[in-house]
């Protein structure tokens, strides 16, 4: 198995980063190429009229073939945005504004994540009616519970692929295929699931599909949506108004070196997503198994299968996580999820699954990336091991790795 990336991987190694599904760190060919885009290709991409804005053009049309190619989508299907959560917003609010006509309701799930809850919340307060579905103790929402909330004035289902917190992926074709026999348009936030899983909007019957460059090794503040051009053609209302670029649905000067940057990183995740998977997995397996060995009540959050091969969610009975991560300030992993900003009940995910106070507050969120390396899953499990146990007042044999992964190498 390929092991630490020495030539692509980010230079800082401190703290040990298993929080990558709140960011990750960029590839190094990413940089490369967005550097030399900033220095060189500065031209605005609106004005044609010059060899630099043409330039600017051509390089923002290489990157929409490269995201939709990630994602089995035509490259005129592709909007930039600046985020996953304008991406939403704007698949949201633009088919409240479109189809709104047609229906006033929507469905979605209690464990989605903020950018599609907050927009569905504010159409809400305008008239809009939203069945909310409770996942089941694993986090998933099933094809059954869909069909059944579906009614005569539903326009929109908005259900994730993979959920944040736990890496629990929903059941996303066999949902296009109810949207669709149900003639209802189906928005997938597919944030954490591109760039780690396949993802095909034309076997998966998605109509809309969000997605975001900085959870897959691209830069932060550029994201994407997908809007299907055919069968059915989906419209939307453009919800930030000004010069009309990307065909009059997202306005605002586009982020050339972003863009570029993005679309590098979806060739990348593409040309290399099983052997980076693989390797995610084996490592988080590994970490879960030695943790659960060495530590009484270990308990495993999330699906036990259909999950994100790089996130391990775990509940550390008796311990408070807030309490566990101050003791161990070489790991950056996730209480609760990243994203809720501090804001929100950090747990709702969670609370959703039917997980009582005390397993949520207990439970630490760690995912791993592309450059996430063995000896750095020991080294966690063994400072997460001991500070576990110094809670517990208790005693641990250092580990070993188990996965078969260090032999006769040498991770530092
Ligand atoms: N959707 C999901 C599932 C996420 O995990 C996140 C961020 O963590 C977002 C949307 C928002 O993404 P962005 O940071 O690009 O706005």
């Amino acid at each position: 198995m390929r092991d630490y990336d020495t030539v692509n991987a980010p230079r800082s190694t401190t703290p040990i980063y298993l929080d990558n599904n709140a960011s990750t760190p960029m590839d190094s060919r990413v940089i490369e190429c967005m550097t030399d885009v900033m220095q060189s290709d500065y031209g605005n991409p609106s004005n044609t009229m010059h060899l630099c804005g043409r330039r600017g053009a051509e390089l923002v049309e290489i990157a929409r073939r490269q995201v939709a190619s990630l994602i089995g989508a035509n490259a005129r299907e592709i909007v930039f945005t600046s985020s996953a959560t304008e991406s939403c917003n704007l698949a949201i609010k633009g088919v409240a504004e479109m189809y709104g006509r047609r229906g006033k309701h929507m469905v979605t799930c209690l464990s989605e994540h903020k950018a599609v809850i907050n927009p569905l919340r504010r159409l809400e307060s305008q008239g809009f009616n939203v069945t909310q579905l409770s996942p089941d103790e694993h986090g998933r929402v099933s094809v059954e519970q869909i069909n059944e909330a579906i009614t005569a004035a539903t326009i929109l289902i908005s259900i994730m692929a993979a959920n944040n917190v736990v890496g629990t992926l929903n059941p996303i074709a066999e949902i296009g295929k109810v949207a669709k026999q149900r003639g209802v348009l189906f928005h997938c936030d597919a944030t954490q699931a591109v760039g780690k899983i396949p993802i095909d909007v034309e076997t998966m019957g998605i109509d809309l599909l969000s997605l975001s460059a900085h959870k897959f090794h691209g830069p932060k503040g550029v994201g994407a949506l997908y809007i299907r051009g055919q069968s059915p053609k989906v419209r939307l209302a453009p919800q930030i108004d000004g010069g009309g670029q990307e065909e009059g649905l997202r306005s605002g000067t586009l982020n050339v070196p972003g863009i570029v940057g993005m679309g590098l990183a979806c060739e990348i995740a593409r040309n290399q997503l099983n052997e980076d998977a693989q390797r995610m997995e084996t490592l988080r397996d590994h970490l879960f198994k030695s943790l659960a060995s060495r530590l009484p009540n270990v308990t495993l959050n999330g699906h036990p299968g259909e999950r994100l091969p790089n996130t391990l969610n775990v509940s550390f009975a008796g311990t408070v996580a807030t309490e566990l991560m101050q003791r161990l300030p070489e790991i950056a992993a996730s209480v609760g999820s990243a994203c809720a900003g501090g804001t929100d009940d950090p747990y709702y995910v969670l609370s959703a699954m039917g997980l009582g106070e005390d397993r949520a507050a207990s439970s630490i969120r760690f995912s791993l990336g592309r450059f996430t390396i063995c000896g750095e899953i020991d080294s966690c499990i063994e400072k997460v091991g001991n500070a576990v146990n110094v809670l517990h007042n208790n005693e641990i044999k250092s580990p070993a790795c188990q996965a078969g992964c260090c032999e006769g190498r040498n991770d530092s």
